[in-house]
């Protein structure tokens, strides 16, 4: 049996917050305003797995009321998420993503970030795909007062 799930996340950028993002700090005079590290790209991970399942997204599953994951490492977060994963008797077969950032460029850090990842899905990391791009100037994202990020997750059956 095969699960397929979706996800997508948005942070809005300010200063004297950090920046992570796939479990890396990033370089960058502004970072992802919210409750946990805002980690987007983790979230967007997360809540794919999430509907893979049918089990709503991650603000269901933590709170962002709940001082417990004020600060919280959202790889900590996806690694709870993989408890229901394996309660399930299922395994990630492959995740493919896109971070949109205006800037800094990402691409000196996904291979850290895909490994990190990786590591908590306990998967090779040849199995998780992240993709960076920018916003080319339009929207929000493009002038860079948001980060966004996509994910797909496939699972199956063990
Ligand atoms: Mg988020």
């Amino acid at each position: 049996m095969f699960r397929i799930g979706t996800g997508s996340d948005t942070h809005r950028l300010v200063e004297g917050r950090p920046l992570v993002l796939g479990g890396v700090n990033i370089v960058s005079d502004r970072g992802a305003d919210g409750h946990s590290d805002a980690d987007a790209l983790v979230h967007a991970i997360a809540d794919a797995i999430l509907g893979a399942l049918c089990e709503g997204d991650i603000g269901v599953h933590f709170p962002d009321k709940d001082p417990q994951w004020s600060g919280a490492s959202s790889l900590e977060l996806l690694s709870r998420v993989m408890w229901l994963v394996r309660e399930r008797s299922l395994h990630v077969v492959n995740v493919d993503s896109t971070i949109v950032l205006e800037t800094p460029r990402l691409r000196p850090y996904v291979d850290t970030m895909r490994a990190n990842i990786a590591e908590i899905l306990g998967v090779d990391p040849g199995c998780v795909s992240v993709k960076a791009k920018t916003g080319e100037g339009v929207d929000a994202v493009g002038q860079g007062l948001a980060v966004t990020a996509q994910a797909a997750v496939l699972m199956e059956s063990n």
